[in-house]
């Protein structure tokens, strides 16, 4: 089954793609589908409704399958923020705004101790039909905010962010230990799941 991506973000892509491959769904990037670039706004307050709008553009767009993820980090002492907001955190676009991102999550929390800087990243993807049906599948993974960077791997808030039982970072771990408990790994088998049961 080929499916369509609506993410514009490659590592994401690389993401799903190495997971879904493994239960036979190929991926094919909205580029490669020549889909062109138009922005989607992501203006709902829920990763549902943003994950589900870009989901339903591209394939009203493409006539095709598509699958869409909208994810983000949540910080505990920060009621929630990013959240939905987290790849403009710092109101950068472009190559810097991972970094401007990050130094403002850093100076936010610089005062807060190691039991205050609890955080989850969530992923919810959404999987759409032609004809309108669509299967919502929600990934959480659990852990906290570190000092100041570490590790070079991923992409976004991954060097400050270290998963329940790990003493790593995502950006330490390789991209197959990061995909064997990451929010998107997880969203992405409760849609396996969704997929087998056809709920
Ligand atoms: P979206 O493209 O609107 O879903 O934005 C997702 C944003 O959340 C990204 O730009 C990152 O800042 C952050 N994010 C989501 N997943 C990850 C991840 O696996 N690692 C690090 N940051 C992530």
């Amino acid at each position: 089954m080929i499916v369509i991506a609506a993410t514009q973000n490659k590592h994401k892509i690389e993401e799903i793609e190495s997971i879904t491959k493994q239960f036979g769904i190929e991926i094919i990037s909205r580029k490669d589908a020549g889909i062109p670039d138009f922005e989607i706004e992501e203006d709902g307050d829920t990763f549902e409704y943003n994950s589900e709008k870009k989901a339903r553009e591209i394939m009203q767009y493409s006539g095709k399958t598509t699958i869409a993820d909208d994810s983000g980090l949540v910080v505990d002492a920060l009621s929630g923020a990013p959240g939905v907001y987290s790849a403009r955190f710092a109101g950068v676009a472009g190559d810097n705004a991972d970094e401007e991102n990050n130094k403002k999550l850093l100076m936010l929390m610089k005062d807060l101790k190691k039991d205050e800087r609890g955080a989850k990243f969530v992923s919810v993807i959404t999987m759409i039909y032609p004809n309108g049906d669509k299967i919502i599948a929600r990934g959480e993974c659990e852990g906290y905010i570190i000092n100041e960077p570490r590790g070079k791997g991923g992409f976004g808030y991954d060097p400050l962010f270290v998963p329940v039982g790990y003493d790593k970072t995502y950006a330490e771990l390789t991209s197959e230990e990061k995909n064997k408990i990451s929010h998107r790994s997880r969203a992405l088998s409760v849609l396996k799941e969704k997929l087998e049961n056809k709920i």
